[in-house]
């Protein structure tokens, strides 16, 4: 089969991949040298409207209308538009194995492409029950989301299954969103997981109380503490039981596994450096192999601020990650340096009426501020995190721009905190005089 040469090669088509190819034109790429390789079918776009707007009855999100950038409120990127920079997106490509010694690249259909400089974006990938060897787990209608085409057979399976029973399995940001978009689609939710409480990663038992009594008041089933152990189907090889560790039978036309994900390095395994499980970086996004980068999910890379090293698999890291890289290689030819890559962390959700941001390091103290009342109208809260006498992180629920900037503000600057009573009295005015 022909080989393809590029100069550079973008593999992967995900959130990082848009925002790399965007940061190539800006920095002046010539028509011809790039190419963005994905296995996906269509252009690059924002994955978090997959777990939102994608699923909704009305105000529905479909493409072209999430091509990235708009996420960031930037140039959405049409197909068209990687035609007329003279990039070439190959699209429907799966790469199977790159050899990083001899530059190349080679597709499940066999096409071989070379390049100069590689830019690895391959995401992640969900963690499956089958990995784990429960019972039943192939069952149809299991549902994952990643990809559109995970998202499109959820919406089949939504009109299929009308006013139908699910079970969501996992409490963290995919179980949460996915909740709240089947409740609105007027199918019966359940949710179950092992914590405590929902999304233990970053909220505390007071954040988490308010999203558990919300969902509930919304009609969403919270069972917590207990895992799911087996699927039973019906004669169509579809689910209809989840059985439960503790022994309770959930019943269920549509099932939602959401229960976390790992970078795809295998295709570099053995050839580039990792840590914490992903491709290790320095602050250039330049992985241990000569003219090799790594961005989004994938990568394992120094946080300045924290003095820490650490994989996020977050929107914001993988827009900024994509052009602290392509910023990088343009200056390197140029001969001429750029600062390092020192990232903010930035998580956010939306569902339901909710939106919430937080910036930092969930670290430390916690205070709690506002009103958290889950049966509140207008319900507005935070919390701070607080180490070494210092706020690193900030979390606001219902915040408007000024306040999130505001929140943003706090987590980078690590103002002094004398006492956390009078943190907790004066709430977000502490982030907002800062
Ligand atoms: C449903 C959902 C909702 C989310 N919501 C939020 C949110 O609200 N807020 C937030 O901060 N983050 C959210 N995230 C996380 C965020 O979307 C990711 O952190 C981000 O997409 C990472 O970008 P990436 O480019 O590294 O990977 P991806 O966007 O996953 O892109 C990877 C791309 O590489 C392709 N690929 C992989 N392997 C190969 C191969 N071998 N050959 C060719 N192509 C390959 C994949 O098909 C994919 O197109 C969400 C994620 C999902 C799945």
């Amino acid at each position: 089969m022909a080989e393809k040469s590029f100069k550079y090669v973008i593999v992967g088509g995900g959130v990082a991949a848009g925002y790399a190819a965007r940061e190539f034109t800006k920095q002046g790429v010539k028509p011809g040298d790039l190419a963005v390789i994905s296995k996906e079918a269509v252009a690059p776009y924002e994955r978090p409207a997959l777990s939102k707007a994608y699923l909704f009855p009305e105000g529905t999100a479909r493409l072209p209308g999430f091509h990235v950038c708009v996420g960031s409120g930037g140039e959405r990127l049409l197909p068209e538009w990687y035609a007329e920079k003279g990039i070439s997106l190959i699209l429907s490509t799966e790469i199977v194995k790159a050899d990083l010694a001899s530059k190349t690249l080679i597709s499940a259909a066999g096409e071989t492409f070379k390049y100069q400089v590689l830019v690895i974006a391959t995401g992640s990938t969900v963690l499956r029950l089958s990995d784990f060897g429960v019972q039943g787990a192939d069952s149809k209608n299991i549902f994952y989301l990643r990809e559109i085409d995970d998202a499109d057979k959820l919406v089949e399976v939504i009109k299929a299954k009308k006013n139908g029973k699910a079970v969501i399995v996992g409490g963290g940001y995919i179980g949460l969103e996915l909740s709240a978009a089947l409740r609105i689609n007027n199918i019966d939710v359940s949710m179950v997981y092992p914590e405590p409480w929902c999304m233990p990663r970053l909220f505390t038992a007071d954040i988490a109380a308010f999203y558990e009594g919300y969902y509930a008041n919304k009609g969403v089933k919270i069972i917590k503490g207990t895992v799911a152990v087996g699927f039973d189907t019906n004669a169509n090889g579809e689910v209809k039981e989840v059985k439960l560790k503790d022994g309770r039978v959930l019943e269920a036309d549509i099932v939602v596994v959401g229960v976390g994900a790992r970078p795809l390095t295998t295709l570099f395994k053995g050839q580039v450096e990792e840590e914490k499980g992903g491709i290790k970086t320095d602050g250039f996004m330049k992985t241990s192999v000569p003219d090799v980068y790594a961005v989004g999910d994938v990568v394992t890379f120094p946080l300045k601020l924290y003095n820490d090293i650490r994989r996020v698999e977050h929107v914001d890291h993988a827009r900024k990650s994509a052009e602290q890289a392509v910023k990088a290689i343009f200056a390197g030819e140029q001969g001429k340096s750029i600062a390092e890559y020192d990232y903010l962390p930035y998580f956010y959700s939306r569902s339901f009426d909710l939106s919430w941001q937080f910036y930092g390091d969930n670290v430390g103290d916690t205070v709690l501020f506002g009103d958290n009342n889950p049966t509140s109208p207008n319900p507005k809260f935070g919390s701070y995190w607080i180490k070494d006498g210092k706020v690193v992180g900030a979390f606001l629920e219902g915040g408007n721009p000024e306040e999130n900037k505001a929140i943003a503000k706090v987590a980078r600057i690590q103002p002094p905190v004398e006492s956390l009573d009078q943190l907790t009295k004066e709430g977000l005015t502490f982030a907002c005089k800062i």
